[in-house]
């Protein structure tokens, strides 16, 4: 990290939003730095409600990233010239803004990988096929996403590691002693969510955190849906690694967030072989750099990364605070008005939630719903939401699911209400 980029990190993108809204809360302010929102779908307002599979982006990163292409583009850390080290510059402060969203200790400990997928993928393979060995076990739970199951499974099938899974009750809670209670002297790895993406449900990482680290076990946390919904600190958690989806903080796709505590990234070999991550290469034998560097191989996704740095400037300019009390409010509304539908079942009903509603209906199914919804302008995601594990749990194949975002407001919670009376008319 250079001077350089720490003066650019500290430049904030000027707000409209963030202007008015800091301590109050406006959300028609926030609303109107989102293009994409305002319009109509067959014939109706469009009300978003599927930010948990991928949120809105403002006009603030798509400026960042329209102006990175427009004015300074060029490959990072090889050219000795103006553009090249300019673009580095950027780059680098959108590490160095993801270190301060995540309270990290330093930037060295940020890898910009092309997803959390591949963040998770990263630590499987780099960490898993050094470290685990056949018999060791690597504990989840019943909630985990795909890609916080499959890489592990692969795992197994390499090195004969073995999975535990931890259970979760009937309203979706999990109780941190079920997940501690499978730690034991075999554990190789913690890897768990910290909200569910699928139910909502907020995982007690801390406590697991602090029990995994007295048997000497490291934990992976997947903060796909805690990094847009509530402030996360990674050394108050005390994770040794953290992975995010910055298309899910109001950022771009292809690019992704992991966080590894350095001694960890440091004891850990290159995921992926190519250029930008040796110190130098000849046919008998390549030196690798030091992280993050070593576990970026080629050209990286330049202007994702500066999109996300500006995604980070906003959420932080409206602030952390004020939108987990927003997503708290909106929760608490929709959990009412859908309770009150005759023959909807909310699934997932854990003490302590984010912004997500999954549910079923004796009307029809969740398909047919999310169709019929999505003709009255309201976008919900119908399935099992990479998480058939959880829907197993609760004997169900799929469910429709609203999740909110910052710039969501009640009235389309009405409005999805709304449409679901007119779902029931339909077939029930
Ligand atoms: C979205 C999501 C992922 C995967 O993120 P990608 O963007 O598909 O890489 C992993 N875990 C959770 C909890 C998610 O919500």
């Amino acid at each position: 990290m250079n001077d350089a980029g720490n003066a650019l990190a500290d430049k904030q993108t000027p707000l409209s939003a963030g202007d008015n809204v800091r301590g109050a809360f406006d959300v028609e302010a926030v609303r109107a730095d989102f293009p994409v929102l305002h319009q109509e779908v067959y014939g109706k307002p469009l009300a978003y409600l599927d930010s948990a599979a991928s949120s809105q982006k403002p006009r603030q990163v798509i400026r960042a990233m329209d102006e990175a292409y427009e004015t300074y583009y060029s490959n990072v850390h090889r050219g000795l010239h103006y553009l090249s080290q300019t673009c580095t510059d950027h780059f680098e402060a959108a590490r160095e803004k993801v270190r301060r969203f995540l309270n990290a200790e330093k930037a060295e400990e940020i890898v910009f990988t092309r997803g959390a997928t591949e963040a998770i993928n990263l630590v499987a393979a780099s960490y898993g096929r050094k470290f685990l060995k056949a018999g060791d076990e690597i504990v989840l739970t019943t909630m985990e996403h795909h890609a916080n199951i499959v890489p592990w499974q692969l795992l197994r099938e390499q090195t004969g590691v073995e999975l535990k899974v931890a259970p979760i009750d009937d309203n979706g809670d999990i109780r941190a002693e079920d997940v501690i209670d499978l730690i034991g002297p075999k554990t190789g790895m913690v890897a768990i969510t910290h909200i569910s993406n699928a139910l909502g449900t907020v995982v007690p990482v801390k406590q697991i955190v602090a029990a995994a680290h007295e048997a000497g076990v490291p934990v992976l946390v997947d903060g796909c849906q805690a990094a847009p919904h509530i402030p996360v600190d990674v050394r108050d958690l005390g994770a040794d690694f953290y992975a995010f989806a910055p298309h899910k903080l109001y950022g771009p796709t292809g690019v992704g967030v992991l966080y590894g505590r350095y001694d960890r990234l440091e004891s850990m070999p290159p995921y992926q072989g190519g250029g930008e991550m040796i110190s130098r290469v000849t046919f008998e034998k390549s030196n690798f750099k030091k992280p993050p560097h070593r576990f970026e191989a080629g050209t990286p996704s330049i202007v994702e990364a500066i999109g996300l740095g500006a995604a980070i400037d906003y959420v932080e300019t409206v602030g952390r605070e004020a939108i987990a009390a927003h997503d708290a409010r909106l929760l608490a509304y929709a959990t009412r008005r859908l309770s009150e539908i005759e023959g909807l079942h909310i699934v997932g009903q854990a003490t302590d939630k984010a912004a997500i509603v999954s549910f079923v209906t004796d009307w029809a199914h969740a398909h047919d719903v999310g169709t019929i919804l999505d003709r009255a302008g309201v976008a919900v995601r119908a399935g099992h939401h990479c998480a058939q594990p959880t829907m197993d749990r609760f004997g169900l194949s799929s469910t429709a699911r609203a999740s909110f975002g910052i710039y969501n407001t009640e009235a389309e919670v009405d409005q999805l209400v709304d449409a679901l009376h007119m779902v029931r008319e339909i077939f029930g």
